[in-house]
């Protein structure tokens, strides 16, 4: 044998195969389609076999089988008795690597060796198709009919046909995977978002394995609910439609589009670097602004904002790829909408969210109490709870620095659950030394709300503590809630009824930076509050005329409604005799305390 000429021979060949390999429609054809090339690449390799199945099966039996010997495989079963577990094919399922051996000497090849040899098979070389994450996997086994062939030219030209012959029976089990899903969304007949998982998934164990990067587009319809509000429901869905098939078109055949929810949509690139990514994303923002539907007469214009995250350096795992394209996004809406923004740009975020993170580990997410005065009598009757992040080197970060970082990521609720267990055992303790009864203020972010797991564990904590200092279970708690504007945007019978458990237990309801938005008095019609803060701006403009009597018309309202209100970010004397004279109840601010940590770090 000449084997410059045969590799030649092979390669042309294997290389010609590999098309017919995609075209096969089921992973039973596309493995048969190999069997049949490999046969036909050489007059010397004179049977090939294949099985398809799970590997943790009893036993494992040729399903196809092709070649001059191919009589060979007739009643051919590898079962799991200790010589069959040796042989080159559940090895090469258990190791995923090929194996090359010659059956006269090799050792493990035992069992079957006297019935090979009659068929004159001399070298054999076993190769596993597919992957290790899926329950079915493939296998083809080649023979050759002279000694040393495959040394002679080298397996490399077979394994990376078996290669390519994975990655049609990868795709191949995704489309029947995704068609047993009912995986595709009715309204714009693209994937749906448990597809789109599965997806991510896939190209995520892929990825790590081939090292290359891939990418996700997070994008959001902008100001949507605008869209519906006046055009209506259907009009809406129309735009999504239309929407969905320009981003389909855009985009590259070996992407993937889905929705993700509402009027979201994610794409997977694969094979994409952050750059070609921020190409591609570029490329829908324009077409889908270029877009517009024609209603009586009317243009109706859309846009949408793009968050892109890309694999590795934005997250090692699907969760916090999407997370990262989430903030991303985030921060394209906040900047103006109709705009692509890429998570890179967001690393600050993502190294904050890390020292957040691994504060709570440590213990070191920790409340600074600060004092809240009665202004009449000048005495202290409750604190609030403010975050502080105690760094690596032992200073407190004030919440300003790191909770929009928090809020971008999605943490708050982490933050949050620190926060008030403290102050719960702080007020527990309180108690039980006799301490005066004061009301313990904190903050709760809608992120809490979110995290129903989170609001039980807390309940679990109070439930405890009021049981360790015999209170009344139907009494009303030390612990009030703040609630701000910001936070809790959204329906008002949804925030109804995730605080409804809070108040039941006979907790509180502060609303926090009452006058620096225009929806909180949704909240004092709407909601049980029995305190009132004003927003400390407010405040220190006390000295403006204007001012002031907004802040007395906002607490004649609150009066009226039975709260007691609370000023904050008293800075000195004068602002709290004014104050006091208005007739606001109480107050917070420099001028009675600073907020102090309750026990010392470093
Ligand atoms: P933003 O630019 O901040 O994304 O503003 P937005 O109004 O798009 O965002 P928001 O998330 O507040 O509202 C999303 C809206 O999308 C609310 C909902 O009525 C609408 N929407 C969600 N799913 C569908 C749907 O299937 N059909 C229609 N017509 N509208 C939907
Ligand atoms: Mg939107
Ligand atoms: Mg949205």
């Amino acid at each position: 044998m000449k084997s410059a000429q045969e590799k030649v021979l092979i390669y042309k060949a294997l290389l010609t195969a590999t098309t017919s390999l995609a075209q096969g429609n089921s992973p039973d054809e596309i493995l048969k389609t190999a069997c049949d090339a490999l046969v036909s690449s050489s007059e010397h390799i004179c049977l090939a076999w294949m099985y398809l199945g799970n590997p943790d099966n009893e036993t494992i039996s040729p399903s196809y089988s092709v070649g001059r010997q191919s009589e060979y495989t007739e009643n051919l079963i590898i079962d799991r008795s200790p010589e069959a577990m040796k042989g080159p094919a559940r090895r090469s399922l258990a190791m995923n690597k090929p194996i090359l051996l010659d059956v006269k000497s090799d050792p493990t090849y035992g069992i079957w060796r006297k019935r090979a040899i009659q068929y004159g098979l001399q070298e054999t070389l076993t190769l596993p198709i597919g992957s290790v994450e899926d329950t079915y996997r493939g296998l083809i086994v080649i023979f050759a009919d002279i000694s040393k062939y495959f040394e002679q030219i080298g397996i490399e030209a077979f394994v990376a046909f078996s290669q390519l012959a994975s990655v049609a029976l990868n795709q191949a089990n995704l489309k029947i995977k995704l068609e047993e899903m009912a995986s595709i969304d009715l309204t714009t007949k693209l994937l749906n978002r448990r597809a789109l998982t599965e997806i991510i998934h896939r190209e995520h164990a892929q990825t790590k394995r081939t090292e290359n990067s891939f990418s996700l587009l997070l994008i959001d319809l902008d100001r949507f609910k605008l869209i519906n509000d006046n055009y209506g429901h259907e009009m809406g869905d129309k735009i999504l439609s239309g929407v969905s098939a320009i981003l389909k078109d855009a985009l590259r055949s070996c992407d993937w589009i889905g929705r993700w929810g509402g009027e979201e949509f994610l794409a997977v690139l694969p094979d994409s670097d952050e750059e070609t990514a921020q190409t591609i994303a570029e490329r829908l923002r324009e077409e889908i602004d270029q877009f517009s539907i024609q209603l009586n007469g009317q243009k109706i214009k859309v846009t949408i904002s793009i968050g892109i995250s890309s694999h590795p350096q934005d997250g090692g795992t699907p969760d916090f790829l999407i997370r990262a394209a989430d903030a991303a996004l985030y921060e394209a809406k906040k900047t103006g909408r109709n705009r692509v923004v890429a998570a890179k740009e967001k690393h600050e975020i993502y190294s904050i969210a890390s020292k957040i993170n691994n504060a709570i580990e440590n213990n070191r997410m920790v409340p600074a109490y600060q004092a809240i005065v009665d202004l009449q009598t000048r005495q202290t009757v409750a604190e609030e709870a403010l975050a502080r992040m105690i760094d690596e080197t032992g200073k407190p970060i004030e919440a300003i620095e790191f909770i929009s970082a928090a809020t971008a990521l999605q943490l708050t609720h982490l933050i949050d659950f620190q926060i008030i267990k403290q102050t719960i055992g702080r007020c527990a303790v309180n108690m039980a030394t006799g301490g005066e009864r004061i009301a313990h203020f904190v903050n709760l972010s809608g992120d809490l709300l979110l995290h129903q797991d989170v609001v039980h564990e807390l309940f679990d904590e109070a439930k405890a503590a009021c049981l360790n200092c015999a209170i009344d279970p139907n009494s009303t708690k030390p612990i009030v809630l703040e609630i701000t504007e910001r936070q809790l945007l959204g329906d008002m019978n949804a925030v109804k009824a995730k605080l409804a458990p809070f108040l039941d237990f006979g907790m509180r309801l502060a609303v926090d930076d009452f006058g620096s938005g225009y929806s909180s008095f949704q909240y004092l019609a709407e909601l049980p509050v029995s305190f009132l803060k004003i927003e400390g701006s407010l405040i220190k403009q006390i000295n403006d005329k204007r001012i002031r009597q907004i802040i007395k018309r906002i607490n004649d309202i609150a009066k009226d409604l039975g709260l007691i209100t609370i000023a904050e970010f008293v800075e000195n004397a004068d602002t709290a005799d004014i104050l006091c004279d208005i007739g606001i109840d109480w107050a917070q601010g420099y001028f009675f305390g600073r907020p102090v940590l309750s026990f010392p770090h470093g």
